[in-house]
């Protein structure tokens, strides 16, 4: 009797794990929510006076954004080196990881408990050469003069913010695989097979390819990774213009386009329509899928 009593609590618990943990989520996503409201008008005044990005977004996903920045914001601690901290610090860093994750489900990065905001271009490990950011298992690192040039457009095709949470997104789903999302991990096997050529022919070309990217690009694929990401947000005209598979590949693996705004749409997010679901469920059964765990299994 008692086994019949301890097995159906076992079941029990099981089947309500899950319906409780969503309901739990839920309960605490609302009073996030409700806490957020409060706020909204100075998250809005501080993103839109330095987000070309946020400004071209519909009002719809204009709270989604402002949401997502609170949200990702109050699930890390922020540290302040050498540089007198400010409350727009952290909304501003938090915005830049929401620009690159917006069409995607997952967007927290929540590997990373810690961001470390400097003052100017820092010396890391061993290596000569001055650092605008790094990511590494201690943190995500960012110099602030450097990332204020990047979301102010002060520097062509560079921006350090995206260019650090890009090697972020890669590492919570390729290395410690804390947080993947399924959109994200199933397509980058698809823009590594536009990519891998592209970023072979700059590192091994006889001559070496030379393209937008940059010869930046070409130290090892992560780099090449996160600076197309950079380049994609910034200079998506050029982007498209002349390396349009790339581009595809980009958007499609980050289920957004930025020259959306320019087509007259009001969302940022790729929409599935019929002719395309039907293209890329074509595609799917055609792609062979490697694997990419090596491909960003380490980030700098
Ligand atoms: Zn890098």
């Amino acid at each position: 009797m008692e086994i019949v009593v301890i097995i159906s609590l076992v079941i029990g618990i099981l089947l309500l794990n899950r319906p409780v943990t969503v309901l739990c989520q839920r309960l605490y996503t609302r009073h996030q929510f409700k806490r957020f409201i409060a706020r909204e008008t100075f998250y809005h005044s501080v993103i839109s006076r330095h987000f070309r990005y946020y400004n071209r977004l519909g009002l719809e996903e204009q709270r989604k954004f402002l949401f997502r920045t609170y949200l990702f914001q109050h699930a890390k601690n922020f540290h302040y080196i050498e540089v007198e901290p400010s409350a727009e610090m952290p909304i501003l860093v938090s915005a830049a990881a929401v620009q690159l994750t917006f069409g995607l489900e997952k967007f927290k990065l929540n590997y990373f408990d810690d961001i470390f905001i400097l003052r100017d271009d820092y010396h890391y490990g061993y290596y000569s050469r001055p650092f605008m950011g790094h990511v590494d298992q201690t943190g995500i690192y960012l110099s602030w003069d450097n990332f204020i040039k990047g979301i102010s457009g002060q520097t062509a095709n560079c921006n350090v913010g995206l260019h650090e949470m890009a090697h972020a997104l890669a590492y919570v789903n390729f290395v410690t695989q804390t947080e993947e999302d399924k959109h994200f991990k199933k397509e980058f096997p698809n823009f590594s097979k536009v990519a891998r050529p592209i970023f072979t022919s700059m590192q091994q070309g006889e001559p070496r390819a030379k393209n937008l990217l940059g010869d930046y690009a070409a130290t090892n694929y992560h780099e090449f990774w996160a600076v197309a990401v950079e380049v994609f947000f910034e200079s998506p005209v050029a982007f498209r213009h002349e390396m349009p598979d790339l581009y595809e590949a980009m958007a499609c693996v980050l289920n957004q386009d930025p020259l959306n705004f320019i087509a007259g749409n009001t969302t940022i997010i790729r929409r599935p329509v019929a002719t395309k679901a039907k293209i890329s469920e074509k595609a799917k059964i055609t792609a062979n899928t490697p694997t990419t765990a090596k491909e960003v299994s380490k980030t700098a």
